[in-house]
Formats: structure tokens, C-alpha cells, sequence
């Protein structure tokens, strides 16, 4: 499959209760079929060292693993169950994190939710209030200065080589929307942008287009358009993730960031703006005001097409992974 043709029937990203989903891994798989995808892969968030409100507990990653397996037989046939993990990754954890993923997964998506500095570690895509609150506290009221903290820890975790897919790449905008010190065209943010996507060009992960943006206060995919289509140009593989944390959010909003119906494989111009002739077919919520890590409010999903294939929602694991 072309690695830049995006396939809305292959959902790479999706929560359940073994973290901070609100139904079982059967239950969204059970979502996924009744949609007409042919491929899930359920990503959890890992457990940290500390425990985290959103994280798995560790106590329960042998069971989640062992479920994951089971619904794979068990869904044999009718779609492929991938069993994954989103990674959360803070340089100062790497050994941690290298752990969880040495255990084998078929996907690891690769996320940076937290930024640490002398003062504490910070949630920056949590609630409203704990992002102002990291801004003003933890990098001295300066937007910019997390800004470049986020993108830099991102390019950590994209050279250590641990993780398939880059997620939600740029959800450090969640909360900036509207604030005056921030504009995604400024010099600053956009270099920012481009030396993070030379790192991922150069260590080799898929880039997520994560459509649980829509429903959160960004009203936007995770990444913005401008991003995607900086991929396409250096040939940077693109996958979709929804970050499903119910079942009819699963798959929710493919068919409006690759501006084609399920199961059409042809990429059109518009693919990646988000502009797309199928919309009217989607409708869209009201943006939470303080959705924390959960996607909210119902909205359409793609309906089944023809002839989409059953392979992985990502290309293979890269070579680098492991390093
Ligand atoms: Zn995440
Ligand atoms: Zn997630």
C-alpha cells in the first residue's frame, strides 16, 4: 500500500478501560466491526513510573495483553485487532519507556504528554486549567518557551527510535488556540515544526493524523494541514489514529481529513486540508471547553466501502525501533 495513501477504514489508535477509555477493548472492537474497518489497533496508555490518572496500572499489562491476543483470534477473519501501546515518553523515563516497549507490540505509538523541569512535571494536553498552569508555573508565563520544550522532547522520543508513529504531532496546540501569544505561522513555531519532521524523517516513524483534535478545544486534527503536507514532501509516511476513548468515536472523522469515502484509495488534491467533499456525511460536535485526555461529543464516522484490504494501519515496525 502507498505508504502516503491513508486508509480510513484502519483506525491506529483507540483507548479502552485498562486506561482512560470509557468501554472494554471488546467493546470498541465490537465498534470498529459495526463500522465496516478492517483494521484496530488498541493503543492504551502505558503505565508510568508514577501513577497517572490517565496510565494503565502496571498490575494490569499482562492481562491487557493477554485480552488483546484473545479478541485477535477471537475477531480472526472479521478485522485484524493489532495489540499496541501508546508510549509516553519523557527523557528522563527512557529506560522505562524502553522497558514497556521491549515487552512487543505490533504497534507503539509514540506520544509526548508531559514536560518536566525544575519545578515539577507538567500535563500540557490535559485540562485548560493545568496547561495555563503549566505555562505560567513551570516555563514562566512564556507560551514559546513550552512550545519549544514540547517539540524538543518530541524529537527525543523520535531519535530514540522506540516508536512506529508519531502521535498527535503538534497537540501542544490543544489549549493555544485564540491566545495572542501564539500563531502557528510564526517563524519560531514553524522552524520548530520543520526540524522536528527532519528528525522524523531521519529516524523513520509514520506520522499520526490524529482526528481527536476535531472534538477537543483545537477543533483541528493533530496535525495541523500545513504539517501534513510538509510530510507529503518529504515522503514521510502518514497513518490515521482517531484516540477513540469511546465506541462511536472510533474511526470518527477519517472521511473528513482524507477528503475521500471509506474504502476509496485514490488520494485526492485535497487529501490532508481538511476540506473535503464527503463532510456534509460527518457532522461535528461543539468543542470541549475541558475534555482532559477524552475525546468527546458523538460525530459521524465513515460508513464501509469497497475493497480496502486488511493490511496493519502503519507501515512495518522500522528497522531503528529497538535501538
Ligand atoms: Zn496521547
Ligand atoms: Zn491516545
Amino acid at each position: 500500500m502507498d505508504p502516503l495513501c491513508l486508509d480510513p477504514l484502519q483506525d491506529g489508535h483507540v483507548h479502552t478501560l485498562y486506561s482512560d477509555g470509557s468501554a472494554s477493548a471488546e467493546q470498541m472492537v465490537r465498534a470498529a466491526v459495526a463500522r465496516g474497518l478492517v483494521s484496530l489497533a488498541v493503543t492504551d496508555h502505558m503505565p508510568l513510573p508514577e501513577p497517572r490518572r490517565y496510565a494503565m496500572d502496571i498490575e494490569r499489562i499482562g492481562a491487557y495483553r493477554r485480552e488483546l491476543s484473545g479478541l485477535r483470534d477471537a475477531y480472526r477473519g472479521r478485522i485484524t485487532v493489532h495489540r499496541g501501546l501508546e508510549l509516553d515518553y519523557l527523557p528522563e523515563e527512557d529506560r522505562w519507556c524502553r522497558e514497556m516497549a521491549a515487552m512487543g507490540w505490533d504497534r507503539l505509538v509514540g506520544s509526548v504528554h508531559r514536560l518536566r523541569t525544575d519545578g515539577g512535571t507538567w500535563l500540557i494536553n490535559g485540562h485548560r486549567g493545568e496547561f495555563a498552569r503549566a505555562v505560567a508555573e513551570g516555563f514562566g508565563g512564556s507560551a514559546r518557551r513550552l512550545v519549544e520544550a514540547y517539540f524538543a522532547t518530541l524529537r527525543r522520543l523520535i531519535r530514540s527510535g522506540l516508536c512506529d508513529v508519531v502521535g498527535h504531532f503538534d497537540v501542544v496546540k490543544k489549549h493555544l488556540a485564540g491566545r495572542a501569544d501564539f500563531d502557528e505561522a510564526q517563524p519560531w513555531y514553524r522552524d520548530a515544526v520543520e526540524r522536528t519532521l527532519e528528525a522524523v524523517a531521519a529516524a523513520g516513524p509514520a506520522v499520526e493524523i490524529n482526528t481527536g483534535g476535531l472534538f477537543q478545544p483545537a477543533a483541528a486534527p493533530y496535525p495541523s494541514p500545513w504539517i501534513v503536507e510538509a510530510c507529503r514532501r518529504r515522503r514521510i509516511p502518514l497513518v490515521l489514529g482517531s484516540d477513540a476513548h469511546r465506541p462511536d468515536r472510533v474511526g470518527a472523522g477519517f472521511v473528513r481529513v482524507t477528503g475521500r469515502a471509506a474504502g476509496e484509495q485514490r488520494p485526492p488534491s485535497t487529501a490532508g486540508t481538511g476540506s473535503c467533499r464527503d463532510a456534509a456525511r460527518e457532522s461535528q460536535g461543539p468543542p470541549e471547553n475541558d475534555p482532559g485526555l477524552v475525546a468527546d461529543p458523538a460525530a459521524g464516522v465513515p460508513g464501509r466501502g469497497a475493497g480496502s484490504g486488511s493490511s496493519p494501519p502503519v507501515p512495518a515496525r522500522r528497522a531503528s525501533a529497538g535501538k
